[in-house]
């Protein structure tokens, strides 16, 4: 049996009251909340061991470093990437894509070259490359999505040809919740030997990833959707890359030697970490990894199917309601719309009876301009989330409805 009263109380923020009601949380896509262990790795790092990486040789410093060094490994396990120097801590994933984009796109993107992205691509997957295919002269070539928020596979083989160079691509929908075939997407752009990008920012809390099953080139993802702080994230890319890239942001650490004429790099992955990295956040990010692998990582993603399952079938027979994306594949997040009501308006009814939603655009304008609405009613789901507040939130939004379409 899924454990789901214990997990549920390693979440102090869960057991507050909102609203004089029970705080129920269906807001994890824009980022979750964080059990006790991680909130308690911080406070030992900055209680017991903080001291600056890799530059001292001072006892916490060197125990600092190893903390740092070790989270690093437990990434790469995690992820079961081959190399641990192919682990790049980074911001989140805004910022790993930026790298990419930067960096690799500094040597690997030239006037008339190709980038594909699909028309459902957070805009974090989205303005990175429209700024280099600007700067360049280069395409953004976009896969579009069918009326059910799925990926148009024809349309995508179409769009590869010899001028594409990287293909970048979400791996589950942060606001239809589609989980994109990602493999299938790889091997069609490995077959013209070109690499591929995953956005796992909705994927890496509800699917267990192994990036050499996955068969990516690059793999992001941000700690706080992943039950770590906020501030630290990671980039995974293939050593063969990596080396060829040069450094994104340059200062201390990344170096190997300077003088006051020229600078030579340091060896991967310090070449990618300029300046003081987040190291209490790394460290806190391997607590909460090792917490989920506690748990076991395919069991919440059992849990979390069966929510989503219960959530699409009674949200489905219910009238007056509109799913936005009916992908019969999804993960973690379900967009609506409620008839004649802004989804604005639903999401402060259910703050008042504790019950914590997004609306909006969730970051996905062309999106909302594809089904032309203005934004839509998201519940996502976390771990600790549970059938019974399901069926609190179906309750409310039963009595919510009325007041739209009197
Ligand atoms: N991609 C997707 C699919 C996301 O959901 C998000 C966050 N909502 C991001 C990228 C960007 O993540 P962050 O803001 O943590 O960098």
């Amino acid at each position: 049996m899924y454990p789901i009263d214990k997990i549920k109380n390693d979440f102090p923020i869960l057991s507050q009251k909102v609203h004089n009601h029970d705080y129920i949380y269906f807001d994890s896509a824009a980022t979750t909340q964080k059990p006790q262990c991680v909130i308690d790795a911080i406070v030992y790092s900055y209680t017991h061991t903080n001291s600056n990486i890799h530059r001292g040789i001072h006892t916490l410093s060197r125990l600092s470093t190893d903390m740092y060094e070790n989270a690093r490994t437990i990434v790469q396990q995690f992820i079961n990437a081959p190399k641990k120097e192919e682990v790049i801590f980074t911001k989140g994933a805004t910022e790993s894509i930026n790298l990419v984009a930067s960096s690799f796109g500094e040597i690997a993107i030239h006037e008339g070259d190709e980038i594909i992205i699909s028309a459902m691509e957070h805009h974090s997957n989205l303005v990175p490359w429209q700024i280099l295919c600007e700067k360049k002269q280069a395409k953004l070539r976009i896969i579009p999505f069918t009326d059910d928020g799925v990926l148009d596979m024809a349309v995508y083989r179409g769009l590869l040809s010899e001028k594409t160079k990287l293909v970048s691509i979400v791996h589950v929908s942060n606001t239809l919740g589609t989980i994109n075939p990602i493999e299938e997407i790889i091997d069609i752009a490995h077959s013209y030997d070109v690499p591929v990008l995953v956005d796992g920012s909705q994927s890496i809390q509800h699917t267990p990833i192994n990036v050499q099953k996955i068969g990516c080139d690059f793999f992001v993802f941000s700690g706080h959707k992943v039950y770590a702080p906020n501030g630290i994230g990671v980039l995974w890319a293939k050593e063969e890359y990596l080396e060829k890239m040069p450094p994104y942001q340059s200062g201390g650490d990344m170096i190997e030697t300077v003088t006051l004429e020229k600078t030579t790099y340091n060896v991967l992955p310090f070449k990618f970490e300029a300046g003081t990295t987040n190291y209490v956040g790394a460290y806190a990010l391997s607590v909460a990894l090792e917490y989920l692998s506690e748990i076991g990582v395919a069991r919440i993603a059992q849990h979390e199917h069966e929510l989503m399952q219960y959530a699409l079938q009674k949200i489905t027979d219910m009238q007056h309601i509109q799913i936005i994306g009916t992908s019969l594949v999804k993960a973690g997040a379900l967009s609506f719309m409620v008839d004649n009501a802004h989804p604005a308006d639903i999401g402060m009814i259910l703050d008042k009876q504790g019950i914590a939603i997004r609306t909006g655009t969730h970051c996905t304008e062309p999106i909302m301009q594809f089904y032309n609405i203005p934004g839509t009613v998201r519940i996502s789901f976390g771990l600790y989330n549970s059938i019974e507040e399901i069926d609190y939130f179906l309750e409310t939004i039963k009595k919510v409805i009325p007041m739209f379409n009197a």
